[in-house]
């Protein structure tokens, strides 16, 4: 969403939708038609192993996308259909996959709304009809034919959001809670800055050498790039306690200072990421809100 300089985001473009991509031995990808200022260049679905293989995050509600797919996997058995997490861009199309292929979806939770959010804003984004047979948690390993996928849970950018590790490739299939073209967005209610700051600490503490993200290309020597967001993060925090110091009370003076030249498309997400920042310092007790909460229309000091 912004462009820090000391992160080395790459904004090569994924290659066009539809056409699949061999990244490694085990690893294929089939990108989706949904190009835009918060997909990049469309979602990135993955398949994994071979002959009996394994799906990642089958996209958008889109049937193109899925013939796309199931082309891709003409003469292989789908025995998996793995979720990262329930925003649209995402899961919608595991249950048009899970019809063509009859196999079941697992990995993330249901969507739990928050209808009593404290920015008074509904989730919009997150897909409401997403049930999957098996939900997985922490350690949890999908074994498939001579590979395996181990749920990693990195909440942060959505509440219910896995990322899958590649024992077999040292790999990480990182969702959109690490990706190498942007930062992330950290939404509340369901994104919740704390989350993501620990879940980047767990990747830290990890030893994968490439992440295959759900938005844009892998990314190699992830451990520097993961250190490098969380610098962000804590620089971004340092901003907006200046910019409160120096008289700001409300989101819209805080956004305008500390984003410079901001895509207008991106301004309500930009104003939402702020607001995710605000609710952590709330937290740790270093800013105050007139509301008690964090609220996007809050008046906050020191
Ligand atoms: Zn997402």
């Amino acid at each position: 969403m912004s462009t820090p300089d000391e992160i080395p985001f790459d904004r090569s473009p994924a290659g066009p939708a539809g056409e699949v991509t061999t990244l490694s031995p085990l690893v294929r990808r089939v990108i989706a038609p949904n190009r835009g200022p918060f997909t990049f260049t469309g979602t990135c679905s993955y398949i994994v192993g071979h002959g009996r293989v394994a799906v990642i995050d089958p996209g958008p509600d889109d049937e193109a996308h899925v013939a796309a797919l199931v082309a891709a996997l003409a003469g292989e058995t789908v025995e998996a259909i793995l979720v990262t997490h329930t925003h649209r861009d995402h899961s919608p199309a595991a249950r048009l996959l899970r019809e063509a292929t009859g196999a079941p979806i697992i990995g993330c939770a249901t969507h739990i709304p928050n209808l009593d959010p404290p920015s008074g804003r509904l989730d919009a984004s997150h897909d409401l009809d997403h049930r999957p047979s098996l939900v997985m948690r922490e350690g949890d390993v999908f074994t498939g034919d001579g590979f395996t996928l181990e749920a990693i849970e990195t909440p942060g950018h959505a509440s219910n959001h896995l990322a899958f590790a590649l024992a077999q490739e040292n790999g990480l299939f990182s969702g959109d809670h690490v990706m190498a073209w942007s930062t992330t967005i950290v939404a509340p209610p369901d994104g919740k800055m704390s989350d993501y700051m620990a879940s980047l600490d767990k990747l830290r503490a990890r030893d994968d050498v490439v992440y295959w993200p759900g938005h844009g290309g892998p990314l190699s020597d992830p451990q520097r790039f993961v250190r490098g967001l969380a610098v962000h993060r804590r620089q971004r925090e340092t901003s907006i306690l200046g910019r409160l110091a120096a008289g700001d009370t409300q989101i819209p003076q805080i956004v305008a200072a500390i984003y410079e030249s901001l895509d207008p498309r991106l301004q309500g997400a930009a104003a939402l990421s702020v607001l995710a920042h605000l609710e952590d310092m709330v937290a740790r007790g270093l800013v105050n809100s007139d509301r008690g909460a964090a609220t996007l229309d809050a008046h906050y000091t020191l």
